[in-house]
């Protein structure tokens, strides 16, 4: 823990948010998790006591680690209880619409010195901060899926993020023994802007006929040495997600080269957004994942 740091408000519960929760409990500090409703928020507690015990499962934490790091994490009644926070990370839905409107309802409740940081995976730094009371003691902390397992955190700087801000979230993330690097504020930041035109241009090839969702997968994993194939990973990390930072960038860039594939679009219209809905590029609802086309 760092000494500026105690109490860590979480916004979202979805994919990101529980995962992020998960590693700043168990580093010691305790943790309010809130979302849209109370049994969302519950539900996010109960994302980290399920992560908590595969981790026991696999020996990687003791069941001592897992009692002591749950009794730091709540659900959140309302916005209400963000009020004694140091440090709130926002990990809400990707869109800049609804971002501005969590801050417009938690900014006027924050305490005066209090960080707010974004999860973003891609949208400005800046203008997120332009919507808030505090754009000096805003930040972006980019954490990657699944945040227990994956070392890096991108820290963003805004135009107007103060030294102070960004020294204190860089010692934060120090303290959760994650890797960091700094990005400057350009759309999708360094992760986001190499990966995801990466993961468009697979959805193109599966698009124009080139491969199946298996050849393009089992390609990129035996061709390239990628852990997972490129459609696999964008159900991993949610075809809303995958869009939205398509269009940030297309938004972003001017450039026709990051145009969003329309098969892409045409999966998150139908509302296969990949695992998160059990069906994406591939179906999971079966035992084992079976692709769509
Ligand atoms: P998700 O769709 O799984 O979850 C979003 C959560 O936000 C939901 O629980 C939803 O109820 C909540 N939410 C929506 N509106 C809200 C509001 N007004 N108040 C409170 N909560 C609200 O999304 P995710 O994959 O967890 O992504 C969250 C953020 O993290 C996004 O900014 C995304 O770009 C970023 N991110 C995602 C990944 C990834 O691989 N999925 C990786 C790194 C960063």
């Amino acid at each position: 823990m760092t000494d500026e740091m105690r109490k860590i408000g979480i916004v979202g519960a979805g994919q990101m948010g529980p995962g992020i929760a998960h590693v700043v409990a168990l580093a010691g500090y305790d943790v309010t998790i809130y979302d849209l409703s109370p049994e969302r928020a519950s539900r996010g507690v109960e994302k980290v006591s399920a992560s908590f015990e595969r981790k026991v499962a696999s020996g990687k934490i003791t069941s001592e680690d897992m009692q002591a790091a749950l009794t730091r994490v709540h659900a959140a009644a309302g916005v209400a209880d963000l009020a004694d926070m140091d440090l709130v990370i926002e990990a809400a839905t990707e869109d800049e619409t609804v971002k501005r409107k969590i801050y417009a309802a938690v900014c006027p409740v924050l305490k005066p010195d209090a960080i707010l940081a974004t999860n973003t995976s891609s949208i400005s730094i800046t203008r997120l901060a332009s919507a808030t009371d505090r754009p000096d003691r805003f930040i972006g902390i980019h954490f990657m899926n699944p945040v227990p397992v994956m070392k890096l955190v991108e820290l963003v700087r805004g135009i107007a993020t103060g030294d102070r801000t960004f020294e204190i979230s860089r010692g934060f993330v120090g303290s959760l023994d994650k890797t960091t690097t700094v990005s400057e504020d350009f759309p999708a930041f360094i992760v986001n802007r190499i990966l995801l035109p990466m993961i468009n241009e697979a959805i193109y090839t599966l698009y124009e006929g080139v491969g199946s969702v298996e050849s393009i997968d089992t390609a990129m994993r035996l061709g390239a040495n990628h852990p997972m194939g490129p459609l696999q990973l964008a159900d991993f990390i949610g075809l809303d997600t995958c869009l939205s930072i398509m269009q940030v960038l297309h938004d972003g860039l001017a450039d026709s080269k990051y145009r969003p594939c329309p098969l892409l679009v045409k999966y998150v219209e139908a509302g296969w957004l990949g695992r998160k809905t059990h069906r994406g590029f591939y179906d999971y609802r079966g035992d084992v994942p079976v692709p769509t086309r």
